[in-house]
């Protein structure tokens, strides 16, 4: 019998005030916000005044008059503030992909040697993180970079003096599954390796210590759990330790020392500024920066006890459906162990996933058979598992997702 009192939790909850600072559709059960962030009210407002008063009005001296060009590292200390580092270690930038690519190649230029040349993964990694590592590796050539890929579970033992770097996402795209990096980090230096963290699903939902846990590099992306938008630019950490020598290929005009001198030697800039490249996505970025006040009156402690109450209370009210055997949870089944999300197996998840999201539950799906559900505490309710729970149940018992619509799949799944 299921008995949870969703309402209750509801009222209870210490962040349910958040949520009326989103824009969302009334019809819409959202539980994507780990692919896409829903719409912070304060950024539709922000990206409008950037693009009609300060773009249209102010045009070219709004570099100056609306400190544009210092966004990124504006925007960078903020994201620092979320992650446990320091705000001259994090500056907002490119995509997670780009800066992937800077830091694995500074982690090399740092450590590496012949003798050294490993960049360990996992290997079920985000693949744009193996992507990465693999154009690295056909650059450089194997006797600078190799990749070597093994399970999660066997990543802490696989580090030997042949490790260049550990490259581990915190929390796995799939199945949710959460990696220690402190634990990952110490394992690396213990062997004189470096430590690179994806936290793509991690940052604004888990409580991360960068600095505590000695994390070398990490990158992350805005437009997940902090909600700044499509294709809103990414963020890169690079710890106070390594500024010293800090050497990434990507030698644009705005990493340089001082880049409105147009000289035309290149010579870096101090710090985390030397991995900006090109000219910052001013509109998004100011969007990013608008979505960080989201955060403003909340602790991640709090925000990780909501996630994890989410997912458990989800888990639960799965669980005590008659169908419920024929979901695989894929994700662990105790919330520490897992990020913001739950991932089930069913052969026809797909047109599961499909079906819910014409009822308005928006889940997604990913290959080769999950349906993927993302929490997102500043905005989700527990009122939503339960009407979700109920929808998925209809579409069960009705078997409404064997519709011959889905036999077809579109391009973004
Ligand atoms: C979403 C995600 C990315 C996305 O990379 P972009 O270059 O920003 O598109 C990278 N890594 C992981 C682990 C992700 O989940």
């Amino acid at each position: 019998m299921n008995q949870i009192d969703y309402a209750r939790l509801d009222r209870d909850d210490p962040l349910a005030h958040k949520r009326e600072i989103f824009e969302l559709p009334n019809d819409t059960i959202y539980f994507d916000g780990n692919s896409l962030g829903a719409l912070p009210k304060i950024v539709a407002q922000t990206v409008n005044e950037t693009t009609r008063e300060q773009w249209g009005n102010d045009l070219i001296k709004s570099w100056n008059q609306h400190d544009w060009v210092n966004l990124p590292t504006i925007v960078g200390a903020k994201i620092a503030h979320l992650i446990g580092a320091q705000s001259n270690e994090v500056i907002c930038c490119d995509s997670i992909s780009v800066n992937l690519f800077k830091v694995i190649c500074a982690a090399i230029n740092a450590v590496g040697s012949e003798k050294r040349r490993v960049i360990l993964s996992t290997r079920d990694n985000f693949p744009t993180d193996l992507y990465m590592v693999q154009g690295v590796e056909s650059f450089l050539g194997q006797q600078r970079c190799e990749l070597k890929l093994v399970d999660e579970a066997e990543l802490v033992d696989a580090v030997d003096e042949r490790t260049v770097a550990v490259l581990a996402t915190e929390v796995n795209f799939r199945t949710g599954r959460r990696l220690d990096l402190q634990q990952l980090s110490q394992a690396a230096h213990a062997q004189g390796a470096l430590m690179i963290a994806d936290l793509a699903h991690s940052a604004g939902v888990m409580p991360i210590q960068l600095s505590q846990w000695q994390v070398d590099y990490a990158v992350g992306c805005t437009y997940k759990y902090l909600n700044a938008g499509p294709g809103a630019p990414a963020f890169v950490y690079v710890s106070q330790r390594h500024h010293a020598k800090l050497k990434q290929p990507l030698q644009g005009w705005f990493g340089h020392l001082n880049p409105f001198a147009f000289e035309p030697e290149y010579q870096s800039a101090k710090g985390i500024r030397q991995m900006l490249v090109g000219t910052p996505p001013v509109i998004s970025m100011q969007a990013v920066n608008a979505a960080l006040e989201c955060f403003n009156d909340v602790s991640l402690a709090q925000v990780r006890a909501k996630s994890m109450q989410l997912t458990h209370t989800f888990q639960q009210s799965l669980a005590a459906q008659d169908w419920s055997s024929d979901f695989e949870l894929i994700s662990p089944s105790h919330a520490e162990q897992r990020g913001s999300q739950l991932s089930y197996a069913h052969p026809n998840a797909y047109e599961i996933c499909q079906a819910l999201i014409e009822r308005g539950v928006i889940a997604d799906f990913r290959a080769p058979n999950y349906i993927r559900f993302g929490f997102a505490p500043l905005y989700n309710q527990f009122q939503e598992v339960e009407r979700a729970i109920a929808i998925l149940a209809d579409i069960m018992s009705t078997e409404a997702y064997r519709d011959p619509r889905w036999q077809t799949r579109s391009t973004v799944t």
